[in-house]
């Protein structure tokens, strides 16, 4: 697994301070390769998926080029929905933190297009839009295209699913020919390479070779988790498999320092281990680790390369990893020298995506799990506790105790099983009762997919198109998921009749998904989406 450093790349000082502070350790494997090519100038076709580091892939030679005296619009990147035009513009903000002057603006349907003119006449050298609201400024001359010298395309077959090729072959034939195109698409269909062919110049392919990869036997689960409740569902997993040692996978620098923050403030035993630590600092942790100090180590990808620890009995992919040999050298750290390993995913939406590659190019099955709920840790917390009693009463001489109890319970009219009960309690200590808050709102209604709206977290909205517009479900599935960036798997059912249309989201996307749905069509059909009467 060779890694290339940002500082190889031949980026500027800017930049690479951005990078710094962004907390990425080493440049993604599509990182590697396409940034040095669009630097060259070329054209590019990438085959990328979601979490590869695709956005930084081309967002940093880009801004490289753009001229930051220059108040014209300079770049201009498609997107298939509004969601990933607003990840887009913030990734790429984040890059120009150090660069003075760089305006990026998204723009998308279902935004106020008054305020968004307004914002493009203070000088946007680099818009980031989805196709139809593109086209609407370009109409009404908002956006002007004779100072561009880069097109992106992000996410080219999804801007096909979504039937917008016309409006990119519109677009580019409006932006001047002397121009940089670069196209990224996690599949390549006939149609994408129509486009590649037509509208690029002698693109270079970008793809990561994917080697055949086999992942060791080991159970491997994957849990549905909202970012923020990461902490929270890590924490759960450790109280209820209490691995001996677990090693925590990161994306970032700076994930690991936050994380080992948090974990230690819970009163784990954490470290962390990444590239930016002195070497007499990191051989205190590993050795930390080694002797069972550190019970939890969690690091960078290219830091875990020193581990040289057999017994792991847990990874946790804590981000999924870029690359799908990362996740192969990743979990491939546990279930060492015949032992049983078990190795857990957190998956924060469109990464389910990501998952579904590392599955396919690692042949492996990984399964899907509920987050434990605060009842299934504290059972198995009662029955750890229980086991070791097994022990002690088989073990150890209690006669002076039970003289004690006896005692307690003759004094005090308490029945043993209450003064059990009570020792139990102070075994298992505070945090039973502490872990239940902040159950994530996906897994509560994902445990059942009932009809009680008001209880199950999902609400009913009503689209007013169905069957008789030649519909299917899976047509409102994927406008909905496209549109919105939510992903399929966590929209309810659909129960679609001639004329309209009843499908069950999870309330706390609700208005987010009636915002991403304004203005749009779907397969041609203009339609009212709503909160059902029937909630
Ligand atoms: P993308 O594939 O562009 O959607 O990126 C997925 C996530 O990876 C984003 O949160 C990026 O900020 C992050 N990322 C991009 N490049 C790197 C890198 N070289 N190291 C760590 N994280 C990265």
């Amino acid at each position: 697994m060779e890694t290339i450093r940002f500082d190889e790349l031949e980026l500027s000082a800017p930049i690479l301070r951005a990078v710094a502070d962004m907390g990425f350790e080493a440049a993604s494997p599509i990182q590697a390769q396409a940034i040095p090519v669009q630097l060259e100038g070329n054209d590019i076709i990438g085959q990328a998926q979601t979490g590869t580091g695709k956005t930084a892939a081309f967002g940093i030679p880009l801004l490289q080029k753009i001229n930051p005296k220059s108040k014209k619009l300079q770049a201009i990147v498609l997107c298939p929905t509004r969601e990933l035009a607003i990840q887009v513009a913030e990734e790429i903000r984040k890059l120009a933190k150090y660069m003075h002057g760089i305006k990026v603006l998204p723009i998308y349907g279902g935004q106020d297009i008054v305020k968004q003119i307004r914002s493009l006449k203070s000088g946007v050298q680099i818009v980031i839009g989805t196709p139809g609201r593109v086209m609407d400024h370009m109409r009404r001359k908002t956006v002007k295209m004779d100072q561009i010298h880069t097109v992106i395309l992000d996410e080219a077959d999804e801007m096909l699913n979504m039937g917008f090729i016309e409006d990119i072959e519109t677009i580019l034939q409006e932006v001047p020919q002397e121009r940089q195109t670069i196209l990224f698409s996690a599949t390549m269909p006939q149609e994408i390479q129509e486009i590649a062919k037509k509208f690029q110049n002698n693109p270079v392919s970008v793809k990561v070779l994917k080697k055949e990869l086999t992942v060791p036997k080991i159970e491997q689960y994957y849990y549905i988790v909202h970012p923020k409740s990461k902490q929270e569902v890590l924490s759960r997993l450790l109280d209820m498999y209490n691995p001996k040692r677990s090693l925590v996978f990161c994306n970032t620098k700076r994930q690991v320092d936050e994380l080992v923050e948090g974990l230690q403030g819970r009163g784990y035993f954490a470290e962390g281990l990444h590239g930016d630590m002195k070497q007499s600092l990191r051989d205190r942790v590993m050795n930390g680790f080694r002797n069972g100090k550190t019970e939890i180590l969690v690091a960078t990808d290219v830091a875990a390369r020193g581990i040289d620890v057999d017994d792991v009995e847990a990874v946790f992919n804590y981000d999924i990893p870029q690359d799908e040999e990362y996740y192969v050298h990743r979990i491939g750290r546990t279930g060492r020298a015949g032992r049983d390993g078990l190795a857990f995913n957190f998956i924060v939406g469109r990464e389910i995506y990501k998952l579904k590659d590392i599955q396919r190019y690692c042949k492996t099955k990984i399964k899907e799990r509920q987050i434990p709920s605060v009842n299934d840790v504290t059972k198995i917390k009662i029955d750890n506790v229980l086991s070791q009693m097994d022990k002690i009463i088989e073990e150890v001489d209690l006669s002076k105790l039970i003289e004690a109890i006896e005692k307690k319970v003759n004094e005090e009219e308490y029945s043993s099983l209450e003064l059990s009960a009570a020792f139990l309690k102070m075994a298992l200590g505070e945090e039973a009762e502490e872990i239940e808050e902040c159950m994530p709102a996906e897994q509560k209604y994902r445990r059942g997919r009932s009809k009680d709206y008001s209880s199950s977290g999902m609400v009913r909205l009503f689209i007013n198109i169905g069957k008789k517009q030649n519909l299917r479900p899976g047509d409102i599935l994927g406008a909905i998921a496209g549109e919105s960036g939510l992903p399929g798997k966590m929209i309810g059912s659909i129960d679609m009749y001639d004329r309209y249309t009843f499908v069950d989201v999870p309330r706390e996307y609700v208005s987010d998904i009636l915002n991403a749905m304004k203005n749009c069509k779907i397969k041609g059909n203009s339609f009212n989406i709503s909160r059902s009467k029937k909630n």
